[in-house]
């Protein structure tokens, strides 16, 4: 079992994808759960301030540690938190905890993150917004550092909702054809290669014709053909 906590701004935005397969299912067998943790519920004063002007100048605003620190505390006892961020080694967590920040700075997501994190039991995603996050929370808090990409979001909610669906359909029991994603693109089956491109019918549409050796029957040839074609466009 796995659980996901994310931190967010924008519960809201989980709530609707979260109903959908891959999830449903991980859900109702209980192969993951989750825990949506409202940021605003943690602010610093009574006018619900979550994030303030960045130190040195700058435009725009940033989220500040202290809020998140707190929504933490709704996971971990505030003393161990405590302790956790003197710690250099960041080793005081449970072993197969995560606490990952989502950030543009971050090491780049790929297929061999979604396994590793894949055999975690509990991962904690924090999706900033505006400028970010205070750098603090990257480096005390966080044990990984995500991006989906080199390129700008809004916020860590879509980056966030990327890693817990690419984690839960790789977990076993999740896909109806759990061997599709053994032999997928970026899976060790498909030794990290893309898959080969699929077509179905019809054998001709508008003059677009389904690759002959598909229709041959001859299986050492169409294995033959699928990998020349596992190859990125
Ligand atoms: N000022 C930041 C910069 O220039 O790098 C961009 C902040 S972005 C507008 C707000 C938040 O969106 C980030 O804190 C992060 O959580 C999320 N975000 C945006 N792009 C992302 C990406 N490619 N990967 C992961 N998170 C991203």
């Amino acid at each position: 079992m796995i659980k996901f906590n994310v931190i967010t701004l924008f519960p809201q935005i989980f709530e609707e994808s979260l109903k959908n397969l891959p999830f449903k299912k991980a859900f109702e067998e209980k192969i993951a759960e989750y825990k949506l943790i409202n940021l605003r519920d943690f602010s610093v004063n009574k006018y619900g301030s979550v994030d303030d002007k960045t130190y040195g100048g700058g435009v725009g605003m940033v989220l500040m540690i202290e809020p998140i620190f707190k929504a933490l505390t709704t996971i971990y006892k505030e003393d161990v938190m405590k302790k956790y961020i003197q710690d250099p080694t960041k080793k005081n967590l449970p072993k197969g905890h995560r606490i990952v920040v989502l950030s543009p700075r971050g090491s780049i997501y790929n297929q061999e993150k979604v396994r590793e994190l894949s055999k975690c039991t509990q991962v904690t995603l924090i999706c900033g917004r505006y400028e970010g996050i205070d750098a603090r929370v990257e480096d005390y808090i966080s044990t990984d550092v995500i991006s989906i990409g080199n390129y700008i979001l809004s916020g860590g909610e879509i980056p966030a909702l990327a890693i817990m669906e690419s984690v839960t359909r790789i977990l076993p029991g999740v896909l109806e054809k759990e061997e599709a994603s053994k032999i997928e693109s970026f899976s060790l089956g498909n030794n990290n290669q893309v898959e080969y491109p699929q077509y179905t019918k019809p054998e001709n549409f508008e003059g677009l014709q389904v690759p002959n050796v598909l229709l041959s029957g001859n299986h050492k040839e169409i294995k033959k053909w699928r990998k020349e074609q596992s190859k990125k466009k």
